[in-house]
């Protein structure tokens, strides 16, 4: 099945008002857009609003890159999905590495989370992946079933019906060390097979993150299941992502 490749900028906590007025004039010009290829930036909280605004009659998505399990209540400085979708989110990342490892993000909590965004109408953008450890020791594959059991146990099977999975392994991420294209594959196959035994996969996008650069997208786009892209440092930099989103337009 043919799957429209999705290539999403997870800013992280970078960017300011006039940085993003100039990134996204610079993202935007005519020659800068592909139709073949869905664009989404997710910026941090505090200027998703701004971005919306900036990104009106592109065509480009806005995603956001956490959100808290409830709809509201006393959970002093989170963010929950009715916000979200109040300020036009259509994505919304759910367990990051950075927030498993830095911030103590549980199986059961990103699970939680993710079940928040589907009931939210959100599209939830679930990462998954193994530290350098957890490869070395060869249980990548079962690091990967069980992050993404944790969501089938909470949502259903058809808890990937109209998600996304970002196969992201934690030793690829901002270190300049991509998987091979050959790796990637061999995860995201697991990926699709796995989540097919328990409902439809076929057209399910499955993106690859870590170390994401225009040189390495087109090897990695063309591998079979794999459907686009979760870039962080190299979609900081206007040029290189549109190299990047080109990779994934082919
Ligand atoms: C990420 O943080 O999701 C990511 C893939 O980062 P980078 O592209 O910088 O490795």
């Amino acid at each position: 099945m043919k799957r429209k490749p999705l290539v999403v900028a997870n800013w992280k906590m970078h960017g300011q008002s006039k940085w993003i007025e100039n990134y996204i004039h610079d993202l935007t010009k005519p020659q800068g857009q592909s139709g073949q290829c869905e664009i989404v930036l997710c910026p941090p909280f505090v200027y998703l609003n701004e971005v919306r605004s900036l990104l009106q009659e592109t065509g480009m998505g806005l995603g956001a890159q956490d959100l808290h399990d409830s709809e509201h209540g006393a959970f002093t400085g989170e963010i929950s999905p009715h916000m979200l979708l109040d300020v036009g989110c259509k994505y919304v990342v759910v367990g990051h590495s950075e927030r498993r490892r830095l911030l103590g993000e549980t199986d059961d909590f990103v699970a939680a989370k993710f079940a928040a965004a589907c009931r939210n109408a959100l599209i939830p953008i679930l990462c998954v992946g193994e530290n350098e450890g957890e490869r070395e020791a060869g249980v990548t594959e079962s690091v990967v079933r069980r992050q993404l059991d944790a969501v089938l146990q909470v949502c259903g099977n058809e808890a990937f019906a109209a998600a996304v999975i970002a196969y992201e392994p934690v030793w690829a991420i901002g270190t300049g060390v991509t998987a091979t294209p050959a790796q990637a594959q061999d995860v995201h196959g697991f990926i699709r097979n796995y989540i097919a035994s328990h409902s439809s996969a076929s057209a399910m996008r499955i993106l690859y993150g870590g170390s994401v650069k225009a040189d390495n997208a087109v090897m990695l786009a063309q591998q079979q299941d794999v459907d686009g892209a979760l870039v962080g440092g190299a979609s900081l930099i206007v040029k290189d992502f549109l190299a990047i989103c080109a990779g994934f337009s082919k």
